[in-house]
């Protein structure tokens, strides 16, 4: 463990939105660990009490029902913005409220951090380079979104996102950091958000066919989550003058199809694989250039795709027998 990760934080007051997600639910865990208080605000659109029901004990724990497109008044020291839902099923639901989320919760948030002077975190997304020109991604790319698609709320929102936070930086002297996130698996993911990862591992688990988009030819770089959340404490943490946007991810790049046959392989799996229609506007290649972080945060993944997707799959076994236990009851 390297020392920024590893600050003491006993005392803080941290405020995660969306820590009931997958991302913000093995933060919340992390922070305490770390000594800290630590609000959880989550409106629940994505996550879920489950995630965090084993810290509801935790005298240092608050869990709020809360949507940050509202204000929300109360003390911190730090603030962790990642309350969004990440996948395309999940914000192209209700676009409008997906943009409202980024728009209008980052306003709340970063209105919030400039009134208590707390540092604030943006959870921002590889999205934001949209289908990409250049291979792999550095942070002085500007992108290439569509604007008026269906992930655009997403994309736009997310870009918008990272925009406010610039301008209350420059406007008002807020200390803020925003983590350009690549693709990131674990568990705790959503059963049912149709990302490759959860897809991939509960078709191979129920020996189901595996749904291949396109030709399986599309590439795309994972990182675990105990990785990425190191990534995030050492963002936090830097110095005032480095804000980012940095990339945050795993550089080792995989196609869809090189995915499907690890999880095949790792699970023991019958399933066959089954092509189907590339969605709308989906992404070709996408890697992180890591560089920025590797100097600024001295931060690089360290758990390999095997190991990580065997605790992934053993998350996924154990939800699919406490379902069976469930039904069977
Ligand atoms: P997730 O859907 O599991 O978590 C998002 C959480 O935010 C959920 O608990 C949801 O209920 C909550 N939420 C959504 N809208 C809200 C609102 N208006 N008010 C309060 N809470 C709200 O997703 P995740 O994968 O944990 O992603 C966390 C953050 O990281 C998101 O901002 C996402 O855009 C970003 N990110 C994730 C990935 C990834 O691969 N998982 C990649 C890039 C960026
Ligand atoms: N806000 C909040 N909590 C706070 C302070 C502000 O939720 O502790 C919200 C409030 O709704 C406001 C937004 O953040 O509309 C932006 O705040 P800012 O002070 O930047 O702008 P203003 O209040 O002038 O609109
Ligand atoms: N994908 C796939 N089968 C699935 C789910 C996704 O082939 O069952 C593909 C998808 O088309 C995309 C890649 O896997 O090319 C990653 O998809 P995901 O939704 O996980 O992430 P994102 O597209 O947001 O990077």
């Amino acid at each position: 463990m390297q020392q920024g990760e590893f600050k003491n934080l006993a005392r803080k007051r941290i405020l995660v939105t969306g820590g009931a997600g997958f991302i913000g639910s093995h933060l919340c865990r992390v922070l305490l660990d770390r000594g800290a208080e630590v609000l959880c605000a989550d409106n629940y659109f994505t996550g879920s009490r489950d995630h965090v029901r084993d810290l509801l004990d935790n005298p240092r724990f608050e869990l709020l029902r809360h949507d940050i497109t509202f204000p929300l008044y109360i003390e911190v020291d730090e603030i962790y913005n990642l309350a969004c839902p990440a996948s395309p099923v999940h914000y192209q639901f209700d676009p409008v409220q997906t943009t409202k989320t980024c728009v209008h919760g980052s306003i709340n948030m970063l209105g919030l951090a400039k009134r208590v002077k707390a540092r604030i975190l943006q959870a921002s997304t590889s999205e934001v380079y949209g289908d990409p020109e250049i291979h792999p991604q550095q942070e002085d790319y500007w992108g290439r979104v569509n604007p008026i698609g269906p992930r655009s709320c997403y994309d736009e929102g997310k870009r918008c996102a990272e925009t406010l936070f610039m301008d209350y930086r420059r406007q008002h002297g807020v200390e803020i950091k925003i983590a350009r996130i690549f693709n990131t698996y674990g568990p705790n993911m959503h059963p049912n958000d149709g990302r490759v990862v959860s897809n991939f591992i509960l078709q191979a688990l129920q020996h189901k066919p595996i749904t291949i988009y396109g030709d399986g030819s599309q590439t795309r770089s994972f990182c675990y989550v105990d990785d990425l959340v190191s990534g995030l404490l050492r963002l936090m943490h830097s110095p005032a003058d480095f804000c980012g946007p940095v990339n945050l991810g795993n550089p080792s790049e995989r196609t869809v199809l090189e995915l499907a046959d690890k999880i095949i392989t790792l699970t023991g799996s019958r399933s066959e694989l089954v092509f189907k229609p590339l969605p709308a506007d989906d992404p070709q290649r996408r890697r992180p250039d890591i560089s920025m972080a590797r100097r600024h945060l001295e931060w690089e993944p360290a758990v390999d795709i095997d190991e990580g997707l065997a605790e992934t799959i053993r998350y996924f076994d154990a939800l699919l027998t406490a379902r069976k236990a469930e039904g069977a009851d």
